[in-house]
Protein backbone atom coordinates (compact mmCIF):
# COMPACT_ATOMS: atom_id res chain seq x y z
CA UNK A 1 0.00 0.00 0.00
CA UNK A 2 1.41 3.27 -1.36
CA UNK A 3 1.25 6.57 1.40
CA UNK A 4 -1.61 8.07 -0.77
CA UNK A 5 -3.49 4.70 -0.67
CA UNK A 6 -2.96 4.71 3.46
CA UNK A 7 -4.20 8.01 3.93
CA UNK A 8 -7.49 7.19 2.19
CA UNK A 9 -7.98 4.44 4.41
CA UNK A 10 -7.00 6.52 7.50
CA UNK A 11 -9.64 8.70 6.37
CA UNK A 12 -12.58 6.12 5.85
CA UNK A 13 -11.33 4.82 9.23
CA UNK A 14 -12.32 8.27 10.54
CA UNK A 15 -15.56 8.93 8.76
CA UNK A 16 -16.58 5.47 9.51
CA UNK A 17 -15.55 6.27 13.04
CA UNK A 18 -17.29 9.75 13.35
CA UNK A 19 -20.75 7.91 11.87
CA UNK A 20 -20.45 5.24 15.12
CA UNK A 21 -19.82 7.32 17.30
CA UNK A 22 -22.35 9.80 16.59
CA UNK A 23 -24.71 6.66 16.63
CA UNK A 24 -23.67 5.82 20.30
CA UNK A 25 -23.90 9.35 21.24
CA UNK A 26 -27.50 10.17 19.91
CA UNK A 27 -28.80 6.31 19.79
CA UNK A 28 -29.02 5.45 16.73
CA UNK A 29 -27.74 1.71 16.70
CA UNK A 30 -25.71 0.13 14.05
CA UNK A 31 -25.01 -3.52 13.01
CA UNK A 32 -21.48 -2.90 12.31
CA UNK A 33 -18.80 -0.57 11.41
CA UNK A 34 -16.44 -1.40 8.07
CA UNK A 35 -13.44 0.12 6.00
CA UNK A 36 -13.75 -2.58 3.66
CA UNK A 37 -14.96 -1.16 1.00
CA UNK A 38 -19.01 -2.35 -0.10
CA UNK A 39 -20.07 -1.67 -3.63
CA UNK A 40 -19.36 1.86 -4.37
CA UNK A 41 -18.74 2.71 -0.44
CA UNK A 42 -15.05 2.97 0.90
CA UNK A 43 -16.52 2.05 4.60
CA UNK A 44 -20.15 1.33 5.88
CA UNK A 45 -21.37 2.25 8.76
CA UNK A 46 -24.72 -0.16 9.05
CA UNK A 47 -27.45 1.93 10.95
CA UNK A 48 -30.94 0.29 10.60
CA UNK A 49 -33.20 1.63 8.25
CA UNK A 50 -35.47 5.05 9.17
CA UNK A 51 -38.63 3.53 6.50
CA UNK A 52 -40.85 2.75 9.27
CA UNK A 53 -40.58 5.69 11.18
CA UNK A 54 -41.27 7.43 7.62
CA UNK A 55 -44.35 5.40 6.96
CA UNK A 56 -45.86 6.05 10.25
CA UNK A 57 -45.07 9.96 9.74
CA UNK A 58 -47.25 9.47 6.90
CA UNK A 59 -50.19 7.04 8.24
CA UNK A 60 -50.45 10.18 10.34
CA UNK A 61 -48.66 9.10 13.97
CA UNK A 62 -47.74 11.87 16.42
CA UNK A 63 -44.91 13.83 14.32
CA UNK A 64 -42.95 15.53 17.41
CA UNK A 65 -40.93 12.35 18.42
CA UNK A 66 -40.42 11.10 15.03
CA UNK A 67 -38.96 14.64 13.97
CA UNK A 68 -36.92 14.86 16.70
CA UNK A 69 -35.37 11.43 16.06
CA UNK A 70 -35.42 11.89 12.42
CA UNK A 71 -32.99 15.00 13.20
CA UNK A 72 -30.67 13.01 15.11
CA UNK A 73 -30.32 10.73 12.92
CA UNK A 74 -29.60 13.37 9.74
CA UNK A 75 -26.65 14.34 12.63
CA UNK A 76 -25.19 10.89 12.21
CA UNK A 77 -25.42 11.20 8.96
CA UNK A 78 -23.11 14.25 8.75
CA UNK A 79 -20.63 12.73 11.65
CA UNK A 80 -19.05 11.02 9.14
CA UNK A 81 -18.16 14.08 6.82
CA UNK A 82 -17.35 15.96 9.61
CA UNK A 83 -15.40 13.85 11.04
CA UNK A 84 -13.18 12.77 8.02
CA UNK A 85 -13.47 17.05 8.10
CA UNK A 86 -11.79 17.44 11.39
CA UNK A 87 -9.17 14.70 10.62
CA UNK A 88 -8.13 16.19 7.48
CA UNK A 89 -8.66 20.11 7.59
CA UNK A 90 -10.32 20.28 4.22
CA UNK A 91 -13.89 21.38 4.91
CA UNK A 92 -17.19 20.38 3.31
CA UNK A 93 -19.94 21.99 2.34
CA UNK A 94 -22.36 20.80 4.36
CA UNK A 95 -23.93 24.00 5.26
CA UNK A 96 -24.71 24.59 1.33
CA UNK A 97 -25.95 21.44 -0.06
CA UNK A 98 -29.69 22.30 -0.25
CA UNK A 99 -30.46 23.50 -3.19
CA UNK A 100 -26.89 22.84 -4.64
CA UNK A 101 -26.85 19.19 -5.74
CA UNK A 102 -23.64 19.36 -7.48
CA UNK A 103 -22.08 19.99 -4.13
CA UNK A 104 -23.16 16.34 -2.85
CA UNK A 105 -20.41 14.65 -4.11
CA UNK A 106 -21.09 11.54 -1.30
CA UNK A 107 -24.14 9.23 -0.91
CA UNK A 108 -24.19 10.79 2.89
CA UNK A 109 -24.43 14.50 1.41
CA UNK A 110 -27.18 13.10 -1.05
CA UNK A 111 -29.04 11.13 1.85
CA UNK A 112 -28.86 14.55 4.02
CA UNK A 113 -30.33 16.63 1.15
CA UNK A 114 -33.30 14.14 1.05
CA UNK A 115 -33.96 13.83 4.78
CA UNK A 116 -34.00 17.80 5.03
CA UNK A 117 -36.21 17.78 2.39
CA UNK A 118 -38.48 15.48 4.89
CA UNK A 119 -38.20 17.10 7.98
CA UNK A 120 -38.49 20.93 6.57
CA UNK A 121 -42.01 21.96 6.19
CA UNK A 122 -40.17 24.08 3.06
CA UNK A 123 -37.42 24.86 1.31
CA UNK A 124 -36.38 27.41 3.45
CA UNK A 125 -36.41 25.47 6.58
CA UNK A 126 -35.23 22.31 5.18
CA UNK A 127 -32.27 24.27 4.46
CA UNK A 128 -32.19 25.70 8.08
CA UNK A 129 -32.05 21.88 9.11
CA UNK A 130 -28.98 21.04 7.24
CA UNK A 131 -27.55 24.13 8.50
CA UNK A 132 -28.38 23.17 12.21
CA UNK A 133 -27.15 19.21 11.68
CA UNK A 134 -23.84 20.49 10.21
CA UNK A 135 -23.69 22.62 13.20
CA UNK A 136 -24.54 20.22 15.31
CA UNK A 137 -22.50 17.47 13.84
CA UNK A 138 -18.94 19.79 13.96
CA UNK A 139 -19.62 20.77 17.62
CA UNK A 140 -19.52 16.67 18.47
CA UNK A 141 -15.85 17.40 17.89
CA UNK A 142 -15.42 19.99 19.72
CA UNK A 143 -15.44 17.70 22.72
CA UNK A 144 -12.47 16.75 23.05
CA UNK A 145 -14.07 13.38 24.92
CA UNK A 146 -15.78 12.10 22.13
CA UNK A 147 -13.10 12.75 19.46
CA UNK A 148 -11.41 10.67 21.66
CA UNK A 149 -13.47 7.89 20.78
CA UNK A 150 -13.60 8.45 17.54
CA UNK A 151 -9.31 8.45 17.77
CA UNK A 152 -9.61 5.06 19.31
CA UNK A 153 -12.34 3.35 16.97
CA UNK A 154 -10.58 4.69 13.70
CA UNK A 155 -7.34 3.03 15.13
CA UNK A 156 -9.22 -0.41 15.91
CA UNK A 157 -10.74 -0.07 12.12
CA UNK A 158 -7.30 0.49 10.38
CA UNK A 159 -6.36 -2.66 12.55
CA UNK A 160 -9.20 -5.39 11.95
CA UNK A 161 -11.19 -3.69 8.80
CA UNK A 162 -14.93 -4.14 10.67
CA UNK A 163 -15.82 -3.84 14.06
CA UNK A 164 -19.52 -5.42 15.14
CA UNK A 165 -21.84 -2.77 16.71
CA UNK A 166 -21.43 -4.66 19.88
CA UNK A 167 -17.78 -4.08 20.48
CA UNK A 168 -17.63 -0.75 18.43
CA UNK A 169 -20.24 0.18 21.78
CA UNK A 170 -17.62 -1.02 24.09
CA UNK A 171 -14.71 0.83 22.84
CA UNK A 172 -16.65 4.07 23.04
CA UNK A 173 -18.40 3.34 26.43
CA UNK A 174 -14.87 2.97 27.69
CA UNK A 175 -13.23 5.81 26.25
CA UNK A 176 -15.83 8.42 27.07
CA UNK A 177 -16.01 6.83 31.09
CA UNK A 178 -12.06 7.38 31.22
CA UNK A 179 -12.16 10.60 29.93
CA UNK A 180 -15.06 11.32 32.31
CA UNK A 181 -13.60 10.10 35.38
CA UNK A 182 -10.45 12.03 34.29
CA UNK A 183 -12.57 14.92 34.09
CA UNK A 184 -13.77 14.71 37.86
CA UNK A 185 -9.94 14.46 38.91
CA UNK A 186 -9.99 11.86 41.15
CA UNK A 187 -6.58 10.87 39.92
CA UNK A 188 -5.35 13.94 38.16
CA UNK A 189 -3.37 13.31 34.77
CA UNK A 190 0.35 13.28 35.06
CA UNK A 191 -0.07 12.92 39.16
CA UNK A 192 2.18 10.25 40.88
CA UNK A 193 -0.02 7.27 42.09
CA UNK A 194 2.36 6.33 45.10
CA UNK A 195 5.70 8.17 46.03
ZN1 LIG B 1 -20.46 8.18 5.41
Amino acid sequence: MNERERKRLEATAYHEAGHAVAGYLLRRRFEYVTIVPEGDCEGVTEFGPLDHLIGALVEGAESGPILAYLRQALVTVLAGPTAEERWSGVPQPLEHLWGQDALATEDDHAQAIDMAGFIGNNPEDAASVLRDAALEARLLWREPRNWAAVDVLAAELLQVQRVEGRRARRVIREVLAAARNRVEGEMPVGEPHDR
